[in-house]
């Protein structure tokens, strides 16, 4: 599952962190789910409650945020409005995405002793 690579690639990431940092535990993380990133929120939860065991995660809490879609001109940088037509109101050139097909790690909270 798509899910599953994610979150292991997440973890993978939360360690390497916290390694780098001397950390004992991590008490939280924040993921950033864009909407066109074809991610669900309650599958990604589920597979961290399963993966997170017998890591520095074990304990921390994961908050997920849903980004939105944005699209913008891609020769002016017009944003588009939301449900709008995908072409610059301003100049006509086709828009492209700006955000919202990601998958970011934000932060990390963690314990160092
Ligand atoms: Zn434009």
């Amino acid at each position: 599952m798509h899910e599953y690579s994610i979150v292991q690639a997440l973890l993978d990431q939360v360690e390497a962190q916290a390694r780098t940092r001397g950390a004992t535990a991590v008490r939280r993380l924040r993921v950033q789910i864009g909407e066109l990133s074809g991610v669900e929120a309650a599958l990604l939860a589920s597979a961290y409650a399963l993966f997170r065991a017998g890591t520095l995660c074990e304990a921390a809490e994961m908050d997920v945020e849903a980004v939105p879609a944005r699209w913008e001109c891609r020769a002016c940088g017009q944003g588009i409005p939301r449900g709008a037509v995908l072409r610059c109101p301003a100049c006509g050139t086709p828009a492209r995405l700006a955000g919202g097909d990601e998958v970011l790690l934000r932060s990390i909270e963690m314990e160092v002793p």
